[in-house]
């Protein structure tokens, strides 16, 4: 009997463990709180991964470790690595966790980005500021999710704003300036690297995010072929860089025909909870393969998806289980304001019964607004 440990007991984790049940897997996950809604179908562990006794007692119960949050310290990490085999390894956790390595590796691999620079003081504010232009956006270079750490300056008379909001963390997590950019869709590849090396791709999403946080997702993303093969061939460039094994993310924006690399995901990801129901394999399973040296699954799509985040609180469920494609997921979270507690996707054969299906959810659900801009791509 193979158990898997997973750092983070969130819905990743708790889909991990769904779809691992299959595979006959065991699951152990570590979380600080003791409600983490995986702990609704894995044993769990709780403490905190700088408690050395927890940790230790987490790798002597598992086979493999993996993560379902990206910011467990890595030298929690490091250390857990010396004792148990951890995928994805800490280095590659490591470069996703700093958006300042992460953007420096981008550009050395020829990835388009989008400007940016290191911030460490009030002053390299300013000079930032002077060198990369307004629209800008300062971020956290570590921590930051959902857009949280981060601050728009619309103009060089924002510095301050900036500064107050955001300086006091120059010091300890880093921050960085990156050229605001204003583009015309977000995507992102979603893929896989196994223990071997073998690399899979699914066809790349289109997202759309509210306040920074993703509202919905659709694949295949309405691009041009040639734009998918590139933001593709530019994953998987990242993976092999980074010897990475196991699902991630590579979100970029697209503008006036090209790429620009926007950050790496170094997990399963919120864009790729389309494949449970839309391919062949859903993300969850091939994570799960690849971290334990299984054969990957076909990345290859079941028809059109459409992944609708629900945040804050759960719709009723009944106008999306009425659709011949529609299906649900309820994360088992109490409600919370700005909290990801489920998701739905739907699936259809076609790009016009999707809009159809996606026209009748969003009425009957009064969320015309979420489901509107996604109608458009597939019209
Ligand atoms: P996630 O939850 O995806 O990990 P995050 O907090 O790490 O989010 P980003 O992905 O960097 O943050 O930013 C969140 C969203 O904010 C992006 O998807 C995009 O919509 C917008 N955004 C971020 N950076 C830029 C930029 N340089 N130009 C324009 N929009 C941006
Ligand atoms: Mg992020
Ligand atoms: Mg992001």
């Amino acid at each position: 009997m193979t158990t898997v440990g997973i750092l983070g007991g969130g819905q990743l984790a708790r889909m991990l463990a769904l779809s691992g049940a299959p595979l006959g897997l065991r699951f152990l996950v570590m979380d600080t709180v003791a409600d983490a809604c995986a702990g609704q179908f894995a044993p769990m562990i709780v403490g905190d991964w700088r408690d050395e006794t927890a940790l230790a007692e987490f790798a002597s119960r598992v086979d493999v470790a993996t993560f379902d949050f990206e910011n467990v310290p890595a030298e929690a990490a490091q250390w857990l690595a010396e004792r148990v085999p951890v995928f994805p390894s800490p280095t590659a956790l490591a470069v996703a966790q700093d958006r300042l390595a992460e953007k420096t590796l981008f550009r050395d691999l020829g990835i388009p980005v989008p400007p940016f620079a290191a911030v460490d003081s009030r002053a390299s504010l300013e000079a930032a500021i002077a060198r990369i232009g307004t629209p800008c956006i300062l971020k956290t270079r570590r921590l930051g999710y959902d857009g949280k750490g981060q601050f728009r300056l619309k103009s060089p008379g924002d510095l301050d704003a900036a500064w107050d909001a955001l300086g006091v963390q120059a010091t300890t997590v880093g921050l960085i300036l990156e050229g605001f950019v204003a583009f015309e869709s977000e995507v992102s590849v979603v893929a896989v690297r196994g223990r071997d090396g073998e690399f899979r791709a699914w066809p790349i999403t289109q997202n759309w995010h509210v306040d920074g946080v993703l509202s919905a997702s659709l694949a295949p993303a309405p691009v041009d072929a040639a734009l998918a093969d590139a933001a593709v061939a530019h994953a998987r460039a990242l993976a092999e860089a980074l010897s990475y094994v196991g699902v991630f993310a590579l979100e970029l924006f697209c503008r006036g025909g090209e790429l620009l690399a926007n950050e790496l995901a170094p997990r399963v990801h919120n864009s790729g909870h389309w494949t449970i129901e839309g391919s062949e394999t859903s993300q969850f399973q091939n994570h799960l393969r690849a971290v334990l040296g299984l054969p990957l699954g076909a990345t290859r799509m079941v028809g059109e998806a459409c992944m609708l985040n629900w945040i804050g609180e759960m719709p009723d469920a009944r106008a999306v289980l009425a659709e011949p494609g529609g299906h649900w997921h309820d994360y088992g979270k109490e409600s919370r304001a700005g909290r990801k507690v489920g998701h739905a996707t739907l699936r259809a054969d076609t790009p016009q019964e999707l809009a159809a299906t996606l026209e009748r959810v969003g009425k009957s659900l009064g969320r015309e607004v979420q489901v509107q801009p996604v109608i458009a791509a597939l019209r």
